[in-house]
């Protein structure tokens, strides 16, 4: 009876809100803890006597869209057409969801690489088509060769997360390189791009789908305000697609949400004329090498990472319990609350680790060391 049987409460609603049951700290579902930047929540006072409170245009509120244009334009040097390649979506989540939605059909194979973010299967799911899980290499690469195998006639979309949740990996160009040549053999294939995490890398620069030539008439790229300027409750993101496949998109979107929440739209227009994501990197950077530098004589081993807010950490020196036990009992007993990985593969494949959030102020990062240090 149910269309998404094997589909459960998330786990990033899971261990929310068991981390506010118990009072934990919760480093587990991503998201921010300090104050968002007072220019951007200035602008929105000021919106809110302003008129923008009715419906936007169905794809944007157009002032938004020429910043779009214009940061795409800075980040990458691509040209896009805001009127015919750019919808302004309520969170990257339905920029993926509504693109599924319009181009995958019954009996497609869409390619998802395991792990995943979560949000990919269930519309592939829903669009009676196949998600076919292809394995990372052990230390998160993609490894081309399995992907090259599960490749074909069949395959209508390739999803890739470049910054990676949960493992914080990013693609290089020998990457793209090999994408290109698997793809040169399939014209049909389609490219998702979820670059949510595009301004957050550290020691290496981001490489975006957006800044490859053999991508850009195949891809469709979703990023999202929310990680960008620490409002994931805004809810608010972008796609950008070439015109024939935005057409679709759009056809969703109208039917879907028709347009996006309007004085969120004004207000980050507003606010892209004045802030520079390019400080983001560096500002991560810090979080990261501070959670790093206070865990570094806990039992628990880090792993790299090298883009995204999140610390993948092995805890196999401490327990032998699975990940999701593993995780609840260090909610209760020890008052830190973290994702099992397991829960980003398809076959929940426990090899002892977890992953912390670090987009929190220093106060509540000591804290939670405090307590992991003493594990
Ligand atoms: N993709 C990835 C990889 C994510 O981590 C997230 C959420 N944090 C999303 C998509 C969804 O973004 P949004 O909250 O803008 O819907
Ligand atoms: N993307 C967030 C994370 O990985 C979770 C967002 C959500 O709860 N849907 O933690």
């Amino acid at each position: 009876m149910s269309k998404l049987p094997n589909v459960t409460t998330s786990i990033f609603t899971v261990m929310s809100k068991m981390a506010a049951e118990y009072n934990a700290i919760n480093l587990s579902q991503g998201f921010p803890n300090f104050p968002v930047d007072e220019r951007l929540t200035d602008i929105l006072a000021r919106l809110t006597k302003e008129n923008v409170h009715q419906y936007t245009p169905m794809a944007g509120y157009p002032p938004l869209m020429q910043e779009i244009a214009k940061l795409i334009q800075s980040s990458y040097n691509r040209t896009i057409n805001p009127d015919s390649e750019l919808l302004v979506t309520a969170g990257a989540t339905q920029g993926i969801f509504t693109s599924i939605l319009a181009l995958v059909k019954s009996g497609d194979e869409v390619l998802i690489l395991d792990p995943s973010y979560d949000s990919y299967e269930s519309p592939v799911l829903l669009c009676n088509a196949k998600p076919v899980r292809v394995a990372l290499n052990d230390n998160y690469t993609p490894n081309w060769e399995t992907i090259e195998k599960a490749c074909s006639p069949k395959t209508k979309m390739i999803i890739i997360n470049n910054p990676h949740n949960p493992t914080g990996k990013i693609l290089t160009a020998a990457d793209f390189t090999e994408f290109e040549r698997i793809l040169s053999k399939y014209p049909e294939i389609l490219v998702l791009s979820d670059e949510v995490y595009e301004y957050i890398t550290f020691e290496e620069k981001h490489i975006s789908a957006h800044s490859k030539d053999f991508l850009l008439d195949r891809c469709i790229m979703v990023s999202s305000f929310g990680k960008s300027f620490h409002i994931t409750g805004w809810k608010i993101g972008y796609t950008i697609a070439p015109e024939y496949l935005m057409k679709e998109i759009k056809k969703v979107h109208q039917f879907l949400v028709f347009s996006v929440n309007s004085i969120s739209q004004a207000a980050i227009s507003q606010y892209l004329e004045v802030v520079d994501v390019n400080l983001l990197g560096k500002f991560y950077q810090e979080k990261r090498d501070y959670f790093q530098k206070l865990l570094q004589n806990s039992r628990f081993e880090l792993k790299p990472c090298e883009g995204t807010y999140f610390q993948v950490a092995s805890y196999a020196n401490i327990s032998n319990e699975d990940d999701v036990t593993f995780c609840k009992n260090l909610i209760t007993d020890h008052g830190v609350a973290a994702i099992p990985i397991s829960t980003f593969y398809s076959d929940h494949k426990d090899q002892k680790l977890i992953r912390f959030c670090f987009a929190k102020d220093d106060f509540t990062l000591e804290s939670a060391a405090k307590k992991l240090g003493n594990i």
